[in-house]
């Protein structure tokens, strides 16, 4: 696959970013969209002005996890152009490609086509100023995850695994992606996502359901920082479905890990 150099107008498509962090993980399924969700929340609970995009062509979850599933996006006229007006949730702007197309026909778009998706709703929307804007990528090296990040000038990625095998050799394969010199975006760090299970009754137990420390041996490996290892939890996953992210609970333990997270992302 040749890779192209980054295009040069693209600074201009986020004019009013300061910076832009895409969240990836090799592997479906290991928490990447929920990360994404509380980190983009603990950002917007330390102050910052934060902007979230679902570029997950392929299983658009963010609707669900801000709980605005309902939400329809309309355009306004800004300065002459028609620009998408992100939802709001929790302080946080929003746009998903959920929003615009039914997720079974999106499952058969071509690259291009979902490129393209995804170029109006980063270029064509009203994200104004923003301290961060979080891009939640399609999972895997796909050539749509590819593009988005040559085509935007990315400060910083997250790579999201959990500690299994299969999912550590696929984010090697993420960051090998984004450490390539034609892409050339600095990795910020892993989090280790369902790194142990611990039943709510016995809150000091911790089962290595997926293997113990994978990703911080890849991490170390890797030269990169670890920045939060989070347990399977069952509030997480209820939290992700009821939209309300867990980090907004101050109270839980997983609340203040993913609260860590986001300051370590700083
Ligand atoms: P991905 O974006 O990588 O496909 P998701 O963030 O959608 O993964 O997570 C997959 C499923 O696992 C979701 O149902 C989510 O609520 C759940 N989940 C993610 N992380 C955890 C966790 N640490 N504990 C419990 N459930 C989790």
């Amino acid at each position: 696959k040749t890779l192209q150099a980054p295009r040069p107008e693209v600074g201009q498509l986020l004019p009013g970013v300061k910076n832009i962090i895409a969240v990836s993980s090799g592997k479906g399924g290991v928490g990447k969209s929920t990360v994404a969700a509380n980190l983009a929340v603990g950002l917007s609970k330390l102050g910052y002005k934060v902007g979230l995009l679902d570029a997950d062509v392929f299983g658009p979850s963010m609707p669900k996890m801000f709980h605005v599933e309902d939400a329809h996006p309309y355009a306004e006229s800004v300065d002459g152009r028609d620009l998408i007006v992100p939802v709001e949730s929790y302080g946080i702007k929003m746009l998903s490609i959920g929003f615009f197309v039914d997720p079974d026909q999106a499952t058969l778009w071509r690259g291009a086509m979902a490129c393209n998706a995804l170029k109006q709703l980063i270029g064509d929307a009203n994200w104004g100023d923003l301290d961060y804007f979080i891009l939640d990528t399609p999972p895997g090296t796909s050539d749509i995850h590819l593009t988005l990040v040559q085509t935007l000038p990315i400060t910083g990625a997250v790579i999201v695994s959990t500690p299994q095998k299969v999912a550590l050799a696929d984010a090697r394969k993420g960051i090998n992606m984004y450490q390539n010199e034609k892409v050339n975006v600095p990795i910020l760090g892993l989090v280790e996502n369902m790194a142990w299970f611990t039943p709510a009754e016995l809150p000091q137990n911790k089962y290595y359901l997926f293997g113990k420390e994978g990703v911080k041996r890849l991490a170390e490996e890797m030269h990169v920082p670890l920045l939060g290892q989070i347990p399977i939890v069952q509030s997480i996953c209820e939290n992700g479905d009821n939209g309300t992210p867990e980090v907004l609970n101050d109270g839980s333990q997983t609340g203040q890990a993913f609260m860590a997270f986001a300051r370590r992302v700083v």
